[in-house]
């Protein structure tokens, strides 16, 4: 190992893994709120950098996962019966349509992996969320990134359609489409996006990440899981991350064919959901007051971030999501740092490619005061 924890260029065994693997970079998560605080010897410190939602989670449901602990000792329901059939209410679908996954990232890793190898293509929008590029090389296949829309355009740097549909050809199997996009905050209406789905091949799947779903729907994207039945090459994922507050416990899912469904389940890790998830999960769902407030509260937050803003001079995406992609007129790294210093963390994203922006989540009122009042002191410290 060298000084810095990276292997010498020249290790062998970076040689020996498979060739998309060796190309990887790994996934840069947001600075967890404990690192900063131990590397910075401070205290009392928000994080806004992984769109975790402020409010929390759902008290039933942290109350269903306390009463669930008596059960640890036991492996979980392989088959998440009772999470399924809720989500199957929910949804009012087939419960062999859903496939579980150990947060949603869990389930494109399986997409990939049931549907890629070496050759084939999926196909990505520019700026779209960093877990595709990974899951796609992973498998060995070979990433198509179609350029986004120009920062003029009405969604700022989001999915342009035409241009993935050019890249979509015999050996594509997967586009990958987040509605809304992270870390852009940019969406597809619902008639580009269903004549998009149309126009794609049977043989290639159209998987629609909905990760942000319950925040996008005030905002009027489209729910895609209306379209399942009209194509069965459409596959949509959702998340209990996001608006349910439970990123902790990782649990996400698609809906699909059936039997898209059966090849997923053929590469699925027979435990892959925990029980705390599964019950947490379960009682989150129904907890239909939790979301409403969040939602509402997000709402509040991103018109609050948007005239903080302003007021500041920035231009910010219009966003469909819990979190805002605002354009610098300094170095993002410098104005991270510095409001590091401040403790307040929220995410730069040059791996994204974007070299002027940082993707901030929306917080509660206190928190957006806050990082605005240190955005504000960063940026005046930089002024010439
Ligand atoms: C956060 C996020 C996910 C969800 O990740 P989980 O693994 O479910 O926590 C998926 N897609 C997008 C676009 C996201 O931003």
């Amino acid at each position: 190992m060298t000084g810095d924890g990276a292997p010498p260029p020249d290790c062998d065994v970076v040689r020996w893994a498979a060739p998309g693997v060796r190309a990887l970079k790994p996934y840069q998560p947001g600075k967890p709120v404990s690192e900063l605080e131990r590397e910075y010897g401070i205290g009392d410190s928000i994080k806004l950098a992984s769109n975790e939602n402020p409010l929390g989670a759902s008290p039933a449901a942290l109350e269903a996962m306390r009463a669930e602990l008596q059960e640890m000792a036991l492996y979980p329901d392989g088959g998440c019966y009772r999470l399924r059939q809720a989500l199957a209410a929910h949804h009012d679908i087939e419960p062999a349509r859903i496939t579980l996954g150990n947060g949603s990232n869990d389930v494109l890793v399986m997409l990939a992996e049931a549907f890629l190898l070496p050759g084939r293509e999926a196909v990505m929008s520019q700026y779209a969320f960093a877990v595709y590029p990974i899951a796609v090389q992973a498998a060995s296949a070979v990433p198509r990134v179609a350029r986004a829309h120009p920062p003029e355009h009405a969604q700022p740097l989001g999915h342009d359609l035409e241009a993935m549909l050019d890249l979509v050809g015999d050996d594509t199997r997967i586009v990958f489409i987040a509605n809304p996009n992270n870390p852009t905050g940019t969406w597809l209406e619902e008639e580009p996006l269903l004549k998009f789905i149309g126009s794609v091949p049977p043989s290639t799947l159209v998987v629609v990440d909905e990760a942000y779903h319950e925040y996008a729907l005030a905002v009027g994207v489209p729910d895609a899981t209306r379209w399942l039945d009209r194509f069965p090459n459409l596959v949509v994922t959702r998340t209990f991350s996001k608006a349910y507050g439970l990123a902790g416990i990782r649990v996400g899912y698609c809906l699909s064919s059936v039997q898209v469904a059966d090849v997923l389940n053929r590469v699925r890790q027979p435990f892959n959901v925990n029980s705390l998830a599964q019950s947490g999960a379960e009682t989150a769902l129904a907890d239909r007051d939790f979301i409403a407030a969040s939602v509402r509260s997000n709402q509040a937050g991103l018109e609050q971030l948007g005239r903080g803003f302003e007021a500041l001079g920035l231009g910010a995406t219009p966003s469909a999501g819990n979190f805002m992609l605002v354009e610098l007129p300094v170095q993002p790294e410098l104005a991270y740092e510095g409001m590091l210093r401040r403790g307040v963390i929220v995410r730069p994203v040059g791996n994204y490619g974007l070299d002027r922006h940082l993707r901030i989540t929306v917080g509660t009122p206190g928190q957006n005061e806050r990082m605005l009042t240190a955005l504000g002191e960063v940026l005046g410290e930089r002024a010439p």
